[in-house]
């Protein structure tokens, strides 16, 4: 199974023999540089000059010559070409660099994949672009040079606005968002980035852009560009470089014009499997235990954005094999797992979680993923599924695992039906991890040891970890998340006390009693090696210790 759609085009390989390959492959220009005797690069994966020299040469250059400067040989700039007649960019780079330089070959779409990728990187680019175009409006004329990237399909439209979007969405890519907020605020917009599961500022473009921002989007994402009193949803499909990345569209009316939210669904970016995801080994090995049974429930909790699909999917990813029908019912289908049958929720066509579990059980699943269990009926669904034989994997929003089955019991499940089926329940949180770049060590106070339960004695040199905040992180001190668990596998015990009552505080004192590692516990883990903050810990497990 192979989450990757799109691995892009094939980088045809340099083979030994000079002897360029013949018939539909061949390729006149790389003949011609072999002819010419100029080196031959069929990647161009690391480019190693330092960045002040793509200062000086545009993107709009490179991209329309194709030609891009590699690296420094004996103070002689290599440059990547593809046209080995054309050599006249070559001169004008000569001028540009102010140094000397020499041609190598490369394909023509290596060196325009390298092109994008290498000016992707260049974050600030879309400040740049927002000062351009104020400066524009102010005085009527633009100063420098724009970079513009490919996108999108339809991006040789020059329009700055369109070039202002591109710019943000690959920024917010670039800098690993998992959202962009466009916010009308009274005197302009607000572009804000999700980051880490935290919201920060990053633009605020004049407010006569603002209405030609939200028509772009919309207009990309095939919404109605004259519907401004209604919510909408949509999707758009973009290119950068090699990946193809989704956005989710949602534009809701509030007083001051309209707000959009793009989820970026970034399939490049899904870790999946279970061994990456940061459990604990004890938990891990528990949780491989339950999600081999042959039938039951296994639920994932937490709030929104705590990972709950990505463990499910690395659960999935797991199970995966020629042997096994593997059924999903979500909603949405985030990530298309290759091999696997998934069902989206539509509710335009009364297409919702409990319609769907039933046709899938009448497909003979061995294995049933449901999105999320919000109602009785798909509750009561999940629990026949398991009686009948089926492996049921499910999400619930609650905030601790004991609390799942209350939750359940609450919403009309009768508790023996509960300790008869479910067989383990997983919470999980997500933390920030300190930024490696400005991570520092700092004595803790007794106070925040005994927060997360820890003893000084524990720690490496007495020390715990910060990140001071730096350029690499945005200032956050952050960067990347890390995964808690707190997994209740369902004992006699645990069963026991189902039946008797689903009081949750009981539900987790015997947890506790029997061995189950809390949020808070793992999290202190953590802190301990220096893998995230104790501010962190507590800002998401701390509530459920009280
Ligand atoms: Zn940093």
């Amino acid at each position: 199974m192979d989450v990757k759609e799109n691995a892009g085009p094939e980088i045809p390989r340099k083979s030994g023999t000079p002897k360029p390959p013949l018939g539909p492959q061949k390729d006149p220009n790389r003949e011609l540089a072999e002819q010419f005797k100029l080196p031959i690069y069929m990647e161009l994966a690391h480019l190693k000059l330092p960045k002040e020299y793509y200062k000086k040469v545009p993107y709009s250059f490179a991209k329309k010559h194709v030609v891009l400067p590699i690296q420094e040989e004996n103070g002689v700039i290599l440059v990547a070409i593809a046209d080995p007649l054309n050599l006249e960019p070559l001169e004008e780079l000569r001028l540009m660099l102010d140094v000397d330089v020499k041609p190598v070959y490369s394909p023509k779409d290596v060196i325009l994949a390298s092109i994008n990728e290498f000016y992707n990187q260049e974050f600030g680019a879309a400040s740049q672009l927002i000062a351009n175009l104020a400066d524009q409006s102010e005085d009527g004329r633009g100063e420098g040079e724009v970079e513009v990237y490919d996108l999108l399909d339809d991006s040789q439209a020059q329009a700055p606005i369109v070039k202002l979007l591109n710019l943000i969405l690959t920024e917010a890519i670039q800098q690993g968002a998992s959202d962009i907020h466009f916010e009308p605020l009274e005197d302009g917009l607000r572009v804000r980035y999700r980051i880490d599961g935290i919201l920060q500022n990053r633009h605020s473009p004049a407010q006569e852009f603002q209405a030609q921002l939200l028509t772009r989007v919309k207009v990309m994402a095939k919404l109605d560009i004259a519907e401004h009193r209604l919510p909408q949803d949509g999707r758009i499909k973009l290119r950068m470089g090699r990946r193809e990345i989704d956005f989710r569209v949602s534009t809701v009316p509030v007083g001051s014009g309209e707000r959009i939210v793009l989820r970026i669904l970034d399939k490049g970016n899904v870790i999946l499997g279970l061994d990456k995801i940061g459990m604990l080994p004890v938990v891990l090995e528990e949780f491989k235990r339950l999600i081999a049974l042959p039938e039951g429930i296994v639920l994932v909790t937490g709030p929104t954005g705590s990972g709950k699909t990505t463990t499910l999917y690395s659960a999935i990813f797991e199970m995966y094999s020629e042997e096994t029908n593997i059924m999903t019912i979500e909603d949405p289908v985030e990530y298309n797992l290759k091999g696997i049958a998934q069902i989206g929720v539509r509710h335009k066509i009364k297409l919702d979680f409990a319609t769907g579990l039933r046709h899938i059980l009448r497909q003979d699943p061995d294995v049933i993923m449901i999105g999320e269990i919000r109602d009785v009926e798909t509750a009561e669904i999940a629990i026949q599924a398991s009686l009948t034989g089926h492996l049921v994997l499910s999400t619930l929003h609650t905030n601790d695992a004991p609390s799942s089955i209350t939750r359940l019991v609450d919403m009309g499940i009768e508790p023996y039906l509960l300790s008869s089926t479910v067989v383990g329940i997983c919470a999980q949180r997500l933390v920030r991890k300190i930024c490696p770049s400005c991570k520092t060590a700092y004595k803790p106070t007794e106070r925040e040891l005994s927060n997360l339960g820890l003893n000084r004695e524990d720690l490496v040199d007495g020390n715990f970890f910060i990140g001071e905040g730096c350029s690499a992180c945005y200032g956050s001190g952050y960067r990347g998340r890390h995964g808690l668990y707190e997994l209740m596998p369902v004992t006699n015990a645990i069963k026991k006390q189902i039946v008797k009552s689903a009081d949750s505080v009981e539900l987790r004192n015997i947890a506790l009693e029997t061995g189950m590692i809390s949020l808070l516990s793992h999290g202190a883990e953590l802190v301990k090696q220096g893998v995230t903050t104790s501010a962190e810990v507590l800002r998401v497990a701390r509530a459920l210790e009280d």
